[in-house]
């Protein structure tokens, strides 16, 4: 593990990825070598979990109908409201996304005071599956330093997606042509981690990747 002094600070990655494009997997591997994940969808999942206040603005929001008998928000319910309705959608991401930005810096800072101790992260890694979707004004967020992409073609994403998933390839097609394109997720990317291979190719890349970084 890289060892901080004052003038060095963790660098803040985004990691991003279309659907299938292998994300979660990279997680692990980079979990492995030892560097802080921060997973922006499981915070999605925290912040409206029962009782919160979160949960309770989703409600006022959308309507009681979301909530199930168990307190439990009925998130397949909701995103398929708001899976063709792009006001919508709007509505439900300008409430979200401050909540989930203002954990993810939580969680941030919470390794940036790892500063002071012998040994702290080179890299902690945000992983953003929509994360290029979510940038409306031509700027990263300003709490990541790079982007990373984890990048396979569509072809790879609709086998190893519907594969995991059992859904159809033309469910994965649809979710694909909602997310960013491969070419505009690659315009964001510092680095690419190319997943074309197999599972031993893409480990040996990030050991590379991470050696000469
Ligand atoms: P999503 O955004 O849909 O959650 P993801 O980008 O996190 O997807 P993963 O879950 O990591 O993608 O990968 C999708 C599936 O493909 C998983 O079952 C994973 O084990 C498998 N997979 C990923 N990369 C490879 C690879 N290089 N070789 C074989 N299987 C792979």
């Amino acid at each position: 593990m890289h060892t901080c002094n004052s003038s060095k600070t963790p660098r803040i990655i985004g990691l991003t990825g279309g659907i299938g494009s292998g994300k979660t997997t990279v997680c692990k591997l980079l979990a492995q070598h030892g560097f802080p994940i921060i997973d922006a969808d499981e915070i999605a999942r925290q912040i409206v979990a029962p009782g919160s206040p979160g949960l309770q603005s989703v409600i006022r929001l959308f309507g009681q109908q979301y909530l199930q008998k168990d307190g439990h928000l009925n998130r397949t319910k909701l995103r398929d409201y708001i899976f063709n309705d792009p006001q919508q959608k709007d509505r439900l991401e300008s409430l979200l996304h401050p909540l989930i930005r203002q954990q993810i810096l939580k969680e941030i800072q919470f390794y940036r005071e790892k500063e002071n101790e012998q040994a702290c992260p080179k890299w902690v890694f945000v992983a953003i599956p929509l994360l290029i979707e979510s940038i409306h004004d031509g700027q990263k967020p300003d709490y990541l330093d790079e982007i990373w992409v984890v990048d396979s073609s569509e072809e790879d994403q609709m086998r190893r997606a519907s594969k995991r998933d059992g859904q159809s390839t033309e469910q994965i097609k649809k979710i694909m042509n909602q997310q960013a394109s491969r070419k505009q997720r690659l315009q964001w990317a510092d680095r690419v981690i190319h997943n074309h291979g197999d599972l031993k190719n893409l480990q040996d890349q990030i050991s590379t990747l991470l050696e000469n970084a």
